[in-house]
């Protein structure tokens, strides 16, 4: 036990998802018999998400301090959330067309899955639903983005009222900091979910599945990685100016939490804690920046979108001109703003932004099969650059405690 506990927690979740890995190829399809310890993970750290948003937004917002600073941070995230979806969009529309990845494809021997029925009901709509109209239906359904408004409309309040709104400051504070204790309890169960998920994944998928889609799988890894190792580490080094691997070694767990449950969401608990502890963003900005880019920024998302809707056009032989490029480019941007950041959202949002530009909805069929694997690279790019922004952000506005990054070997 004491062993156990003696080696950092993200060095148990590296070599559990290696183990997961090795273990999922062994045993086959029937590594299924352990997903319900990934399920049993999974539900615990949703569990954290709807009273740690609700605490830590609301004691952030009114630790800012004045409402001028909030608009400092909000404003500042809100373009790198814009510039790395722009990136983000437009990357994945080059590897489409340098690459072509579904023009030399037999799509005879690929096995289809069903084309997700699209919920999205217009772009109004989607306004509206940002509006917490019954705060606590908002909080019973784990309706994040209502939510965030709501807990930030609670904060500017708390702000308004000054030395009236003093006494609630100090129970969020006090809220904020249990639900950080209780993450801190879920999160010793990381190694064990994220073992049990990478299995079930690797196990079910099996190389064939890969092989068949296998330069789309490919195409979506490399521009995720490029988006990581460019865009981020660039502005990680040359604007945040922080020490990049030790960075990298801070978000470990909220990276392996991310590429296992591939649900931006529920690892929002993890991003928060990773931000707060290891890297030293202050609660106000890592709060504002990850919650809200947990829902809003998903750049490996609107890259795959891209990427996927120039393969089906592809494999259907559909001619797209350069106005077809700024409309998907749209699309996509507004795809990823909308989708919800769980597990498949994805391959939803294709139907919007194929049908944009007459793409056959019948594309999503041919990579829903392997969807999942390439979902959690995006997931885990979703997340990198929510924590990239907000670290960003925190460097801009004097928020971030830069001798804890350096400090944070043995988290
Ligand atoms: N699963 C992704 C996320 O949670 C969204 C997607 O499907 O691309 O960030």
């Amino acid at each position: 036990m004491k062993f156990w506990f003696a080696i950092p927690l993200w060095q148990r979740v590296i070599a559990a998802l290696i183990l997961g890995i090795i273990t999922g190829f062994v045993w086959g399809p029937e590594a299924v018999a352990i997903k319900w310890i990934g399920d049993f993970f999974i539900a615990s750290i949703k569990m954290l998400v709807v009273p740690l948003i609700f605490f830590s937004l609301v004691a952030g917002v009114a630790s800012i301090g004045d409402l001028k600073k909030l608009g400092a941070v909000g404003g500042r995230a809100v373009i790198l959330f814009l510039i790395t979806g722009q990136i983000a969009v437009w990357l994945g529309l080059a590897l489409g067309t340098l690459f072509k990845p579904g023009s030399t494809l037999d799509t005879s021997g690929i096995q289809t899955g069903a084309v997700p029925e699209s919920n999205f009901t217009g772009w109004t709509d989607m306004i509206v639903q940002t509006v917490p109209d019954n705060p606590v239906r908002v909080m019973a359904e784990g309706a994040v983005l209502p939510l965030i408004v709501f807990a930030l409309l609670i904060g500017i309040g708390i702000l308004m009222a000054k030395k009236e709104g003093e006494p609630l400051i100090s129970i969020f504070d006090s809220g904020a900091i249990v639900m950080q204790k209780v993450t801190a309890i879920v999160m010793e169960l990381t190694p064990f979910g994220v073992f049990a998920l990478i299995a079930w994944v690797t196990g079910t998928l099996g190389i064939d599945a890969l092989a068949a889609l296998g330069q789309m799988v490919l195409l979506n890894y490399l521009g995720c990685f490029l988006l990581i190792g460019i865009v981020y580490v660039g502005l990680l080094k040359f604007v945040a100016k922080v020490p990049v691997i030790a960075f990298f070694r801070g978000i470990a767990d909220a990276i392996a939490v991310s590429y296992s449950t591939a649900s931006s969401s529920a690892t929002l608990p993890v991003t928060l804690r990773c931000l707060e502890r290891n890297i030293g963003v202050g609660r106000s900005v890592s709060s504002f920046t990850a919650s809200l880019g947990a829902t809003i920024n998903m750049d490996g998302t609107a890259m795959y979108l891209g990427l996927a809707t120039l393969f089906g056009a592809q494999i259907f032989g559909v001619d797209l001109a350069f106005s077809d490029y700024i409309l998907i480019a749209v699309t996509a941007t507004l795809g990823s703003v909308g989708a919800a950041g769980i597990p498949g959202t994805g391959l939803i949002m294709m139907t919007l932004v194929m049908g944009s530009v007459g793409v056959p909805l019948e594309t999503i069929a041919f990579v829903a099969g392997v969807d999942r694997i390439m979902d959690m690279m995006r997931t885990t790019t979703n997340v990198t650059s929510d924590s990239t922004i907000a670290t960003t952000v925190a460097a801009m506005t004097g928020d971030l405690d830069r001798a804890e990054l350096v400090s944070a070997d043995d988290v």
